[in-house]
């Protein structure tokens, strides 16, 4: 038996393990299965490995993409330059297991925006794991970013207060990567001045879970064009796949 699997926090919102159980189904992986760990902090991800010898690859997701760099044996380049892990590689042998942190969200956010990283300015909404990959991206095609934390800190960031409408609608380009609005709170949304928006907008929240949120829901109203991130989480899947399998 392999197994692959999903560790975070709480992980009821995720799509992955129905994701991987219909590639496994559909393409024929018998002996293979996608489960979900959830543990209280990175710092046991190690001994979990370690003692669970038929695991093969792991996914990470929130709030343990940054915080899981430095219980790993290192990270590949792009993982480094991010600053954030999603995928875990697993080489086992007689003498140690050594584990390998890469960021395949990077290239699911890259893959699914396509056009869209033609714009000229785009706000990230977030500065945790996934925001560090889309910001990546972004600056690799040459968009000028602006990050709203309820922290700021640099010149690169602001905070929510901070945000005008005239701002909004400077910004064309709107990224969601906070968890606000993602199953089971539905109900919540990013506090941003959202009649700001005009049909000039495009915005793309990572939350898949549901395919609307309230946040996408606004922009919906504002005439705004709008995408979740089931596109992505399908990217970043076929690319852990991929890693795991080197
Ligand atoms: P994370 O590392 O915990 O970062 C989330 C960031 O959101 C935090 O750093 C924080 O930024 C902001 N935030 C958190 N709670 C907030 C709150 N109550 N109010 C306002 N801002 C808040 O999480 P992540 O791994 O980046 O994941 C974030 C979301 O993206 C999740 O919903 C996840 O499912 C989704 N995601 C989807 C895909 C996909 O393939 N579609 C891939 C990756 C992630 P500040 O502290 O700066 O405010």
């Amino acid at each position: 038996m392999k197994i692959f699997g999903l560790t975070g926090k709480s992980l009821s919102h995720s799509f992955s393990q129905h994701y991987f159980s219909e590639k496994f189904l559909r393409e024929n992986f018998r002996g293979c299965s996608y489960r979900l760990f959830e543990l209280d902090n990175p710092e046991h991800i190690p001994e979990f490995i370690h003692s669970n010898p038929e695991i093969c690859g792991l996914n990470v997701t929130i709030p343990f993409k940054e915080s899981v760099i430095p219980f790993l044996d290192n990270c590949d380049d792009e993982a480094k330059q991010i600053g954030a892990v999603n995928t875990i590689s697993i080489l086992r042998n007689q003498k140690k297991t050594v584990l390998t942190g890469h960021n395949t969200d990077a290239w699911g956010f890259e893959n699914s925006a396509g056009i869209l990283l033609k714009c000229e300015k785009a706000l990230v909404l977030g500065t945790g794991g996934s925001a560090k990959a889309v910001g990546f991206v972004l600056k690799k095609y040459g968009v000028q970013t602006l990050f709203v934390s309820r922290t700021p800190s640099g010149i690169h960031e602001v905070s929510y207060d901070d945000l005008s409408p005239g701002m909004v609608a400077d910004y064309p380009f709107i990224v969601n990567t906070t968890p606000l609005g993602m199953f089971p709170e539905v109900e919540k949304f990013p506090s941003i001045p959202y009649e700001g928006l005009s049909p000039k907008h495009i915005l793309y929240d990572l939350i898949y879970n549901p395919p609307e949120t309230v946040f996408l829901k606004k922009g919906k109203s504002a005439g705004a064009a709008v995408m979740n991130g089931l596109r992505m989480l399908g990217l970043q899947a076929e690319r852990s796949w991929e890693i795991w399998n080197r």
